[in-house]
């Protein structure tokens, strides 16, 4: 789960960082009210899931500015806010179709001496959390990362223990803070990784944390994303979840119990179980096929769960055939072939729908699928509906 940037700055507030003062509108007249309590220029920041919003563009607005706007005056607050609430801001990470935008953070605005890259993730390949730091942070660290790995500093941490002081004091002084600045950043390491511990985020990054030209330092920018499957232990950030971010395919499914992930291609599938899931879209792949989403349906796929998830995949325009993959074991296959039927029946079809059955009771169904007179193609293993698939999505 994500949550915006001001949601991020608060938590990380909270646990001891220093943050520019911010107020959150959702008008133009009340940006201009916040502007006129911050007493001098503010920047404008589109609030939305998604990084990259400074070189961001907003789509058919004709302007040349992005989600990340410096203003000097009153009178330059409302139009602004008008577009940032108008038109959808398009980013490297939003897709072409851009992401509307309901809410604008008014920020007092920091003059910048120094852009510095800090972020928490877990390292997978050493199964820890790793604080990750950059001297030369801001709007290019992606470029900095692909053409100079070496300058990105890591420090993997303890979760016990969490991020030490002197891993924070050490990093400090390897990015060429000041002795007065120095404290200062460690602190906001401190917050950032503890922010990281407590919260069980999967990402927590500052960026750009800024040095200003009288020696603070401050988190301008900050970014999380946390593990779904903690969220039962944090209510209160669950309770900032903005269901307006999030993708409306995969929010509907989650509340059937289906995992969904929209993908790009045209063959959808509805397989149970994730490793089962994730080898029917490698060897789709394999045949020349793209996946358009990946689909969990779970151990026990009954019909509601079936039906919800052929309405789901179909409700995509982009799906030219649709692929059921699924291990009769929990499940007899006869009791998921008549769920097939029934949710095939109720959804009405528009694409050639490939079904390839295995496990208990796999005698009776596909013979009920083929016997059904229904156009349903029928498959034996999953090369067979790997080709079967691909060839019909052509
Ligand atoms: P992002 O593009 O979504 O990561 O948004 P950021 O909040 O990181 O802003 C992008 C860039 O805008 C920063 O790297 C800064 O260079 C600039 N910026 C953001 N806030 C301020 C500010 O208060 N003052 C100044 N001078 N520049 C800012
Ligand atoms: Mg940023």
């Amino acid at each position: 789960m994500k949550i915006h940037e001001y949601q991020a700055k608060e938590l990380l507030a909270a646990a001891g960082a220093a943050v520019p003062r911010g107020i959150v509108v959702t008008s133009p007249a009340a940006a201009q009210q916040a502007f006129d309590q911050m007493g001098g220029p503010v920047v404008l920041k589109a609030q939305v899931h998604a990084g990259g919003r400074g070189k961001g563009r907003f789509k058919d607005s004709g302007k040349d500015w992005g989600g990340v706007k410096f203003i000097r005056t009153r009178e330059e607050v409302g139009p602004v806010v008008e577009v940032m609430l108008k038109y959808p801001l398009v980013t490297k990470q939003t897709g072409e179709q851009g992401q509307r935008v309901s809410k604008v953070l008014v920020q007092e605005a920091a003059d910048i001496a120094r852009e510095i890259y800090v972020g928490m993730v877990i390292d997978r390949a050493i199964g820890l959390p790793v604080l990750m730091a950059c001297a030369e942070g801001g709007v290019e660290i992606e470029e900095v990362a692909a053409r100079s790995p070496e300058k990105i500093l890591r420090v993997p941490v303890n979760p016990d223990t969490g991020l030490q002081p002197f891993q924070a004091r050490r990093l400090a002084y390897d990015l060429e803070f000041t002795a007065e600045q120095a404290p200062k950043a460690e602190s906001l390491m401190t917050a950032l990784g503890r922010v990281f511990l407590e919260k069980d985020c999967s990402l927590a990054e500052i960026n750009p944390l800024v040095v200003t030209p009288k020696g603070d330092v401050l988190a301008l920018d900050a970014k999380m994303t946390f593990d779904d499957n903690a969220l039962f232990r944090h209510s209160d950030i669950e309770q900032l979840r903005d269901e307006a971010e999030e993708n409306p395919d995969e929010l509907r499914a989650a509340r059937t119990g289906l995992t969904y992930i929209s993908l790009t291609g045209n063959i959808g599938c509805l397989v149970n179980g994730a490793g089962l899931a994730m080898s029917t879209m490698d060897i789709i792949k394999y045949h020349g096929g793209e996946p358009a989403n990946f689909l969990d349906v779970g151990g026990g796929a009954n019909k509601e769960q079936v039906t919800e998830a052929f309405r789901i995949l179909l409700a995509d325009p982009r799906v030219k055939a649709v692929l059921v993959n699924i291990f009769g074991g929990i499940m007899k296959c006869d009791i998921i072939a008549g769920a097939i039927l029934a949710a095939f029946k109720e959804v009405g079809f528009h694409a050639p729908l490939v079904v390839r059955l295995e496990g208990t009771n796999i005698e009776q169904g596909p013979k009920m699928l083929a016997e059904s007179g229904q156009n349903i193609t029928t498959a034996t293993g999953m090369t067979d509906a790997a080709k079967k698939v691909v060839a019909a999505a052509r």
